[in-house]
């Protein structure tokens, strides 16, 4: 895949010592193939790889991160703008029915879609009715009945010896009679873009004025389902696509080409043949789903911005030399609070998550609160050497900081726990990556 290939760039490219001429070149190079091979279009490859080049070279390696974490924010980055920058909305209008058309080749999922999108809808709170204007195919209309009848999606009965424009266009009339807010039109699809079809479409947009046509783009059909999608934007004009099949083993380069090629956005994924298998489409979602990465550059990005880099060297020389106090780990936990939620945070980073002991060690934000109180009551001398805390000691901690002298056992006990792995990080060198975020 797209992500395991990047993800062997990446690793060769760490312990680089700067960004420069060759090391970016080397790395653009084998973004280049991954991509090729991925399925994208030859010339936003292209564009892509220049773009990326001209930021890469001559930038300041940040302090933060290593040369090929550069690129690969770089990279991500540019995938995110690629992939249309932020989620798109539906556009609705204000009208009632907002018509909301979904046009595409025959199987490439506009049925499933229809009534995929209704459900969701649906959810979000609005009134929604379903057409099917697919008078070829027998089987078509019955199909999204059914469909819709599962989901409690009220599917308005057509003829299918009626003309496709005048069943849209009744639809209509009964959706405003019945308050509908939005109809979702299911059209006929062809094994090809035939001319036929195509003027259908145009009478059925003409007639009915979408607030959105909706391209339905199978993933699995790769650069035809852009060259396709192409074609409708010039023939029709469509608002935004929905790529369906994201699930099986498309190559996903076809997500990345359709905005940069048609300029139109992706709206939702398609994720599975069941009706709640649709996603709304995130770019920054996609971009770390492409490089393999979980949501490691969120992080970055977050350390990035928040930790004091000073601090942050001191900090590990002292737990390098087994001296992270309860001052430093003080400091971490506000560190950590300003970054977001323990627990978020230890979820971002793969195989972290999973270490059930710091899992446990983990405080939640009120805990946190007390924990700092309590640490706060503790003299220098303490902070600096927690085996002088004896049980007097910790009376007196517990009375200053308004706890119970349990909570101060425990608040040390899980300090001498994540002392502990922190040694164990160190000495396998485990610290430092996790500062840098090389996992
Ligand atoms: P239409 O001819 O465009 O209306 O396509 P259908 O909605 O009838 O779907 C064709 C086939 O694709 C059906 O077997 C669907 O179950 C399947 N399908 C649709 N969307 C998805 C999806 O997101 N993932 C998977 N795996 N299958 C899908
Ligand atoms: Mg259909």
């Amino acid at each position: 895949s797209l992500a395991e290939k990047l993800e062997g760039v990446f690793k060769r490219l760490k312990g680089r010592g700067r960004l420069d001429e060759e090391n970016v070149q080397e790395a653009l190079k084998e973004i280049r193939m991954a991509l090729l091979e991925a399925d994208v279009n030859f010339k936003v490859v292209k564009d892509f790889i220049e773009d990326v080049r001209v930021r890469a070279i001559g930038q300041d390696v940040l302090e933060s991160i290593t040369p090929g974490q550069q690129i690969v924010k770089i990279v991500y980055d540019r995938l995110v703008e690629l992939l249309g920058g932020t989620s798109s909305q539906l556009k609705f209008g204000n009208r009632f029915p907002a018509p909301i058309m979904l046009v595409g080749l025959q199987g490439c999922g506009k049925t499933t879609t229809s009534v995929k999108l209704a459900r969701v809808l649906a959810k979000s709170g609005k009134r929604v009715g379903l057409v099917s204007a697919d008078v070829y195919r027998p089987a078509a209309m019955e199909q999204l009945r059914v469909m819709g009848e599962k989901i409690g999606a009220p599917v308005i009965a057509a003829d299918s010896k009626q003309n496709p424009v005048k069943i849209c266009v009744d639809a209509v009339e009964e959706s405003k009679r019945k308050g509908y807010e939005v109809l979702i039109l299911d059209t006929a699809g062809r094994l090809h873009i035939d001319a036929e079809m195509m003027e259908e479409l145009k009478q059925i947009k003409s007639a009915v004025n979408p607030s959105e046509i909706l391209f339905v783009a199978d993933a699995m059909t790769g650069q035809d389902a852009v060259n396709v999608a192409a074609k409708f934007n010039e023939m029709l004009g469509i608002d935004g696509v929905i790529m369906t099949k994201m699930d099986g083993d498309a190559r996903g380069g076809a997500a990345l080409s359709l905005k940069a090629v048609i300029g139109k956005p992706l709206k939702y994924v398609g994720v599975g043949e069941k009706i709640d298998a649709m996603e709304v489409f995130h770019p920054e979602r996609m971009a770390s789903r492409i490089l393999g990465m979980g949501d490691i550059l969120s992080l970055v990005e977050k350390a990035q911005t928040v930790v004091d880099e000073k601090k942050a060297r001191e900090l590990e020389q002292r737990i390098r030399k087994n001296e992270f106090t309860l001052g430093d780990f003080r400091e971490q936990l506000l560190q950590i609070k300003k970054m977001g939620s323990l627990q978020d945070i230890m979820g971002m980073i793969p195989g972290f998550s999973k270490i059930k002991s710091l899992k446990q060690a983990a405080p939640d934000e009120r805990e946190l609160v007390k924990i700092v109180a309590i640490i706060d009551s503790m003299t220098i001398k303490e902070r600096n050497n927690y085996l002088l805390i004896d049980g007097r000691r910790r009376k007196r901690i517990a009375l200053g900081s308004g706890t119970s002298v349990q909570d101060v056992n425990q608040l040390l006990k899980n300090y001498a726990e994540i002392k502990k792995m922190m040694k164990r990080f160190t000495s396998k060198g485990g610290l430092k990556a996790l500062r840098r975020g090389n996992f």
